[in-house]
C-alpha cells in the first residue's frame, strides 16, 4: 500500500503493470466518499469531512497487511449533502475498473448509506466479487472509532468469497437492498430488514447460505436512474393536496403507508389523489413505515381501495429501498405496466415475492 494521498476523481498507489509477477495479496479498490469515518472536527467542534481521507486511511496499517489497496476520491461530504449521481459516478467508476481488482470497498457516511447501497445494488448487477460499503459512528481520529474495525472488516469481506453489494458494518454484512440504519448511537447502526444478514463477523467471517458467491458470471452496468422520485410519509389528517402536488412536479411517488400498506380513504381520503396520479401515467408506490413486514394490500379495506386506484405494493422492500427502485425502474421505462410488474419482480434479492 503506497502512494495513500487521494485526490478529487484521481486514481493512486499501485497499478499492476501486464509483465508484473503474479500479486501474492489480492488488489482492492477502496473508493472514498466522505461521512464520519474520514472527518475530523472544525473550529466550533462540529464534525466536517478532512481534506486528504486517503492519509487518514493509511494510518491503518493492517489494510495493507491485507490487501494491496489503491484509493480513489469520488466525493468528500458529510452523506446527507450526497445527491443520485454520485450513485452513478461510483457505480461506473467501479464499473470500469471490475478486471483490475479483486474486491471493492466504498466509505461512506452512515446517513444516506442504505441509499447508495440499494443503488449500487441495482447498477452493479452479475457480480462475480464483493462491492463493500462502509463509514463509522465515530471519525477514526477520535478514541472508541469504530472506523478502523469496520474499514479491516470491510476490506477482509472485500478479498473473501461474497460476490454482492453489502454493508460492513460492526458485526454484521447486510445485502445492499435489505439494510437499515436504526441508531444514532449504537456502534451496531444497521440491521438487516425483512431477511437474515448475508454473514456475521465474530472469529471468523460466516455467510448465510443465500449470499452470493464468487463465479464466472460477467458483471453487468445497469446505470439508469431519473432522480425525479418523491417520497412521502402518510400521517393522521395528511391533506391529499400534498400527494396532488407532488404528483405534478414528479415521475414518481413513494408513499409510506401504514402498517400493511394502509391509507387514509374516508375524511382526507388519499384514494383519489393516488387514482389522479395514476392516470398522469405517475407511479404510486405503496410501502410500509414498519421496519418489519411487507404490504398486504388486500388484508384491508383501506389498503385494497389504495390498489384500487392504482397503487403499486412494494411488498417487504423498505422505504429506502423502494425509493431508489421507482428512480431506477423510471430510469428504464415510463410505461405504468412495465413500472407496476418491474417493482413487483425480484433483481437483487430485494424483495420476496408473495405466494
Ligand atoms: N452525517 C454523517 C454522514 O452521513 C454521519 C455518519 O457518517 O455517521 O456523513
Amino acid at each position: 500500500m503506497k502512494n495513500w494521498q487521494a485526490g478529487p476523481g484521481r486514481l493512486h498507489g499501485h497499478q499492476m503493470k501486464a509483465n508484473q509477477p503474479l500479486q501474492q495479496k489480492p488488489r482492492v479498490l477502496l473508493v472514498t466518499t466522505g461521512g464520519t469515518i474520514t472527518m475530523l472536527r472544525g473550529a466550533g467542534g462540529s464534525l466536517q469531512p478532512c481534506d486528504d481521507a486517503g492519509e487518514l486511511i493509511s494510518r491503518i496499517p493492517e489494510l495493507s497487511l491485507l490487501a494491496d489497496i489503491d484509493v480513489l476520491s469520488l466525493a468528500n461530504v458529510d452523506s446527507s449533502n450526497l445527491t443520485p449521481d454520485l450513485w452513478i459516478s461510483i457505480g461506473r467508476a467501479i464499473y470500469q475498473k471490475m478486471r483490475d481488482y479483486d474486491g471493492f470497498v466504498v466509505t461512506h457516511g452512515t446517513d444516506t448509506m442504505v441509499y447508495t447501497s440499494a443503488a449500487l445494488s441495482f447498477i452493479l448487477q452479475e457480480l462475480n466479487k464483493p462491492v463493500i460499503v462502509t463509514g463509522a459512528q465515530v471519525p477514526l481520529e477520535e478514541i472508541g472509532s469504530d472506523g478502523r474495525a469496520n474499514l479491516i472488516n470491510a476490506v477482509r469481506v472485500a478479498i473473501s468469497d461474497l460476490a454482492e453489494v453489502a454493508i460492513v458494518f460492526g458485526s454484521m454484512v447486510i445485502r445492499g437492498t435489505r439494510a437499515k440504519k436504526i441508531s444514532v448511537f449504537d456502534m451496531q447502526a444497521f440491521v438487516s430488514v425483512n431477511e437474515i444478514s448475508l454473514g456475521t463477523i465474530g472469529l471468523t467471517i460466516k455467510y448465510s447460505d443465500f449470499a452470493g458467491l464468487r463465479t464466472r458470471k460477467k458483471p453487468l452496468l445497469r446505470a439508469f436512474l431519473n432522480e425525479n422520485v418523491a417520497m412521502l410519509q402518510v400521517y393522521p389528517g395528511m391533506k391529499p393536496e400534498i400527494v396532488d402536488f407532488v404528483a405534478d412536479n414528479h415521475d414518481g411517488i413513494v408513499l409510506e403507508g401504514y402498517g400493511a400498506g394502509n391509507i387514509p380513504n374516508q375524511k382526507n381520503s388519499l384514494i383519489p389523489a393516488i387514482r389522479r396520479a395514476t392516470e398522469k401515467n405517475v407511479p404510486v408506490v405503496v410501502c410500509t413505515q414498519c421496519i418489519v413486514g411487507s404490504t398486504e394490500m388486500e388484508l384491508y379495506q383501506v389498503g385494497r381501495a389504495a390498489l384500487d386506484a392504482g397503487a403499486i405494493p412494494a411488498m417487504d422492500m423498505t422505504p429506502e429501498t423502494s425509493l431508489v427502485k421507482l428512480m431506477w425502474v423510471l430510469g428504464q421505462t415510463d410505461d405504468l405496466a412495465d413500472v407496476d410488474s418491474m417493482m413487483q419482480k425480484p433483481f437483487v434479492g430485494e424483495l420476496h415475492e408473495v405466494g
